[in-house]
Formats: structure tokens, C-alpha cells, sequence
């Protein structure tokens, strides 16, 4: 009889995350932690249990778009798949977007909503990306200070009902791009204005009265195409538009409000081209959309859309790394499941050195990935709560400034570190890690969307030298204050380490931050190297960030689990390369490029 292969399995991904655990475990109070934890356990049951068994069943399942129906009626109805329906019901149940706006924790509300979104994203295949948006837009609409708006859609967005709970889309990517938006051409129409009395009248449209609860002087139209609409299925978006008359740029841009469909379910004046057919994220309806003269409400003023939707951009970065993290630990788990049970040249992988030795290094990334997501996350909750920030001069960190600059450090950071690991877990399973039924490639797939949306590696580490204020010209006050912020945060992460078995690992961070001050004082004058080594130079940060993390759990867990398992990746992440930043001559790349 020939043997057959044994395929890896789950537990509850809860109970057998240390590493969640462990984390919760210091930054949570007690009672909260307590609270939390039954409905933490509850979803990690269905993550490794039956929303996992759904998931490889419907692996081939996928969004469909329906253009007309059979009496000629354009109706572009796209219908997700049953793992899509079952999330759905799922992340209003726990209230994954609820969590963060019911407060009911405080500012450590956020790191409760993460903890969620971790247990539930690598079982529901992206359906993270709806949720992203929805609680961008939540916190998008609740910052604009427009009244009207907040009260007619956030109770939606952070409903835990599922009879009138709503997702929001974020439009904003067009054909002329993602990054560089403000050269977007869709324009916004005032209802009345000379030009445009009827917008109906535009040929082909299916035109729809505007909804009446948004008619008045706020009504607008849009025009345009729209060329990446993730989860098109969502109820409201939130979209850039350039009004009539306004100036090219970015800064002419205005931000909108939109519900998609009128009180029969019809789009309003919003045609689907098609749905994307994309390397990954198959189960998200990603589409094109041509908007002729669909109904819409301004969130904040007229122009500046792009700083105006910065607040939702902060959030998705957010889901984005915890997405990262998320993927990188199913991926892990799986891996080191199948190690026990494979058996090759005699004995089990997981008895093989070489092979516990790769699976180590992929667990030490996963960690420091961890950490500075969740890391994140408090900061992100802290600003949320003011009452809970701690004050600049408490610890000379302005949680502020260090939020601006980590989160686009931590998203190309974490996203950087999927697609490694997930490829080197496809690589875990050898030929099997290559075949489709077996449900892991996808994983690599769904895990190469994470460096691209949201802002792409590069586009963020050029955000990153902006946090610092050392984009363009020479670094500024408030850029050399973001950057004595960051080594304020680095330092408060190792104040109270004492333990030697991480003084290497300490010395490491401490070396890597020398370093990238160094470049960083040294190069703001050299614009073209400036640019050049960004990239280098945020990895870098994001890298420092995440060891300096690591090792704080570490010493905790060392002290109050005497587990050393957060110490050894500590030590083992210390020696994966922290600091990225080598000189390469810029003459040499040009060379090379061309
Ligand atoms: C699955 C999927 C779903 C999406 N869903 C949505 C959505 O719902 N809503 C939405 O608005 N968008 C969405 N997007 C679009 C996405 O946000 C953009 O594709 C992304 O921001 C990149 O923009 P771009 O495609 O214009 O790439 P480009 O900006 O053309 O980038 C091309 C390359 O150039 C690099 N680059 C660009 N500028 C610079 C620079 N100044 N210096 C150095 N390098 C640079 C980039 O890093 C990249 O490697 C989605 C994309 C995908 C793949």
C-alpha cells in the first residue's frame, strides 16, 4: 500500500497562538482581558474549525457580476460567494468594526478590534477588505465634523445589527492611478448649475432621482470612470472628485459621499464595467465603474479630498498590517502542523534541522510583524481616546507625530514580510504547497495584495521621509522631532530590559538606529540618494521598530511566563538583517535600469 500524504489541520487559534496570547496578556488589564477572551476563543474555534472547512470549500466559488436580466434591463448585480455571506454575519455578530467605535475598553477598544480581525481574516478570504474600509469610512465621516452625515451613515457602518448594518467602498484609484491621485478626472457637478440642469439627460445613463434624504444644496453628480472599486457590494463610498471650476492637483479635489443604491436595490446612475480578474483576493468583487451623474454629498468642503480622506487611509494601513500578520501566522501554523506529520528520509520534518530551522526564521518574522502591528493599533486607539494618550512629557514620546510616521513604516513593513513568508511556507510544504486544492497557494496570492493597495512599498517609504519632513528640502523642526520620537519610542521598548540572553538583540536595534540617523542627517541634502535609499531607510525603521518590540515582550514574558520563546525570536529576528541600509551608488542603478 502506498502512503498517503496527511494534510495539516487546525486547532482553536486562540488557544494555540502564544504569541497573541502572551501580547494580550501584558498590555491588557486583567478584568478587560477576562471580559474579552470567551468571544476571542469563540472566533479562534471557527477560524481553525468551521469557517476554515467552509473556506476550503469554497475555494472555487467565485463573486459573479450579472450585467441585465432577461427582459433587457441593465441591473449589474454582482453576487458574492457563501464564505463571503457567512463572514458577513460573522463580523457583525462580533462586531468587527463595532468594537472600535463602542469604546467600551477605552483607547485598548482598537487592539480588542485587531485581536478580532487577526482571529478572523485568514478564514474569510479578504472579506478584511470590506471591514477595512467601512471602519475608514466610519472614522472618515465621524472627523469631518458634518452632522447631517454622521448621523445618517456611521450608525450603519458600526451597526451589530445585521439587518441595517452597512460596508463602505473607498473609490479613489482611476485610470490615470493610485498614487498619484490628484490627477483624477472625475468631476463632481452641483445640482442646478447652468451646465448640467438635468444630469438625467447624459446619453446613456440610467439615471435615478437623487435620494431625498440627501437632496438640497449638498447634491451633487459625479462623473468619471473608476478603475480599481473593491467590494463594489457595499451599500455607501467614499470617492474624490474634482468639482467644476476647481484647479488640476490634488488639492482640487473634493471628498464624497455616496449610497450606491436606491430603496429597490438599483445602482444610481453607477454602471459595472466588470469585475477584475486578479492574481489574488478572488473572492473580493474588485470593479470598474462608470459613474454618469451619480448622486452624491460632499463630506468637507470643496477641495482638499486627499487630506480630507487621510483619516481612512490610517485605518486601512492598519487592517492592512494586521492582515499581514494574520496570514503570516495562518501560514506558519499550518506549516509547522504539516512538519509533524510528514514524514521524509526517515523521520518527521519537524525532527529535521534544517527544516526546524527554516520554520524558526519564518516564526521570528511572523512575531516582530505581530508586534508592530498591534503596536500600531494601541497608538491608533490612543488617538482616538485622548483622554488615554500619554502626554509628551510623560515619556518624551508624542504619540501623535510617532503615529504618523509608523503607520505607513509599519504597513510596507508588515507587507513586505507576507509575501516572504508566505512563499517560503508554500516552499514548507513542497509540492503540495503547489497545488490548488490544497488550499495554500492562495495564501501567497491573497498576500501579494498586501504591499500594492493602501500604498505601494515605495509610495510609503517616500510618505515616510515626508513624516520626517525631510521630503524636498532639508529636514525641518518638526522632522527632526518625528525622528527624536521614534528613538524615544525604540528607547522606552528596552528601558526595562535586564535579561543577558537579549542583550544581543538590544545591541542590534541599538546599532541599526545609529545607523539610520546617521543616513538620515547625512543624506537630506542629497535629494536623488535621499529617494533612492528610501525604501532601505523605511525598512529599516520598520524592522528596528518590530525587534525593539519583540524584545520588550520578550523580557516581560520572561519575567512573568518564564517562557523564553519570545526571547529566542528575538534573537533569532536580531540575526535576519535589521539594518537594510547599504551604500549603493546611484550611478551604478541607473546603469543597471537602463
Ligand atoms: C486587488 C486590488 C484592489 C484594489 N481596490 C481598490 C479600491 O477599492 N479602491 C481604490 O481606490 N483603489 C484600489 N486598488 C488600487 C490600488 O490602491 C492601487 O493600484 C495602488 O495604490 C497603486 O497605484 P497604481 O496602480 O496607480 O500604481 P503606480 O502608482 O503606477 O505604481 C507602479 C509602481 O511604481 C512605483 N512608484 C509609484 N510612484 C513612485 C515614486 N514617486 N517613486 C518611486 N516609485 C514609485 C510603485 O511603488 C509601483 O511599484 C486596488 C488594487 C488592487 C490590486
Amino acid at each position: 500500500m502506498p502512503l498517503q500524504q496527511t494534510p495539516p489541520d487546525l486547532g482553536n487559534q486562540y488557544d494555540e497562538d502564544r504569541v497573541l496570547r502572551s501580547y494580550l496578556a501584558r498590555v491588557l488589564p486583567e478584568t478587560m482581558h477576562k471580559e474579552i477572551e470567551p468571544s476571542l476563543r469563540e472566533l479562534g474555534r471557527l477560524a481553525g474549525g468551521d469557517l476554515y472547512r467552509m473556506q476550503l470549500a469554497d475555494r472555487l466559488n467565485e463573486p459573479t457580476l450579472t450585467q441585465w436580466d432577461a427582459w433587457g434591463n441593465r441591473i449589474d448585480h454582482v453576487e458574492v460567494t457563501p464564505l463571503w455571506r457567512e463572514a458577513e454575519r460573522i463580523a457583525v455578530a462580533f462586531g468587527l468594526v463595532a468594537t472600535a467605535y463602542e469604546q467600551k475598553h477605552g483607547s485598548l477598544s482598537r487592539v480588542h478590534q485587531c485581536a478580532l480581525a487577526y482571529l478572523f481574516t485568514p478564514s474569510t478570504d479578504i472579506y478584511s477588505c470590506p471591514l477595512a474600509m467601512t471602519d475608514g469610512a466610519a472614522r472618515v465621516i465621524l472627523s469631518s465634523g458634518n452632522q447631517a452625515l454622521i448621523e445618517r451613515a456611521v450608525p450603519h457602518l458600526i451597526s451589530r445589527n445585521p439587518k441595517d448594518s452597512w460596508t463602505a467602498g473607498q473609490w479613489m484609484t482611476e485610470l490615470t492611478g493610485g498614487s498619484d491621485v490628484g490627477l483624477s478626472q472625475t468631476g463632481a457637478v452641483r445640482i442646478g448649475s447652468d451646465s448640467h440642469q438635468d444630469a438625467g439627460s447624459v446619453q446613456g445613463s440610467i439615471d435615478q432621482p437623487l435620494p431625498t434624504s440627501h437632496s438640497g444644496v449638498d447634491a451633487w453628480r459625479l462623473y468619471g470612470i473608476k478603475w480599481f472599486t473593491s467590494a463594489v457590494t457595499a451599500q455607501v463610498a467614499l470617492t474624490l472628485a474634482r468639482p467644476e471650476g476647481n484647479p488640476p492637483g490634488g488639492r482640487g479635489l473634493a471628498l464624497f459621499y455616496v449610497e450606491l443604491r436606491d430603496e429597490f436595490g438599483r445602482l444610481r446612475n453607477i454602471e459595472v464595467n466588470r469585475l477584475k480578474d486578479k492574481l489574488g483576493t478572488r473572492k473580493v468583487p474588485t470593479a470598474e465603474l462608470t459613474l454618469i451623474g451619480t448622486p452624491a454629498q460632499l463630506v468637507k468642503g470643496t477641495t482638499d479630498g486627499i487630506r480630507n480622506i487621510s483619516p481612512l487611509l490610517n485605518i486601512t494601513r492598519l487592517w492592512n498590517g494586521i492582515s499581514a500578520v494574520a496570514l503570516m501566522r495562518r501560514g506558519v501554523a499550518l506549516a509547522a502542523d504539516y512538519a509533524r506529520r510528514r514524514i521524509a528520509f526517515g523521520a518527521p520534518l519537524s525532527e529535521k534541522p534544517l527544516h526546524v530551522d527554516t520554520l524558526a526564521g519564518l516564526q521570528a518574522e511572523a512575531e516582530g510583524a505581530f508586534h508592530f502591528a498591534f503596536y500600531v493599533a494601541e497608538l491608533t486607539g490612543r488617538a482616538e481616546v485622548p483622554a488615554d494618550s500619554l502626554k509628551p512629557s510623560e515619556n518624551a514620546i508624542d504619540e501623535v507625530v510617532l503615529l504618523r510616521l509608523l503607520t505607513p513604516v509599519m504597513k510596507l513593513t508588515t507587507g513586505k514580510q507576507a509575501v516572504q513568508v508566505l512563499s517560503e511556507v508554500i516552499e514548507a510544504f513542497g509540492g503540495a504547497g503547489y497545488v490548488e486544492d490544497t488550499g495554500l497557494p492562495q495564501l501567497l496570492r491573497d498576500a501579494q495584495v498586501l504591499p500594492i493597495w493602501e500604498g505601494t512599498t515605495n509610495v510609503l517609504s517616500l510618505d515616510t521621509l515626508r513624516a520626517l519632513g525631510v521630503s524636498g528640502t532639508k529636514p525641518n523642526v518638526e522632522g527632526a522631532g518625528a525622528f527624536k520620537t521614534f528613538k524615544a519610542a525604540i528607547r522606552s521598548c528596552l528601558q526595562s530590559v535586564h535579561d543577558s540572553r537579549l542583550s544581543e538583540p538590544v545591541r542590534t536595534v541599538q546599532s541599526a538606529l545609529d545607523h539610520a540617523e546617521t543616513w538620515l542627517f547625512r543624506t537630506t541634502q542629497e535629494q536623488q540618494t535621499l529617494e533612492a535609499d528610501a525604501r532601505r531607510f523605511a525598512m529599516t525603521l520598520g524592522r528596528t521598530m518590530e525587534l525593539a518590540l519583540l524584545v520588550n515582550q520578550a523580557q516581560w514574558s520572561l519575567d512573568n511566563e518564564a517562557d523564553g520563546r519570545a526571547a529566542a525570536a528575538a534573537r533569532r529576528f536580531a540575526g535576519s538583517g535589521i539594518d537594510l541600509l547599504v551604500d549603493h551608488d546611484p550611478n551604478d542603478a541607473r546603469m543597471l535600469f537602463t
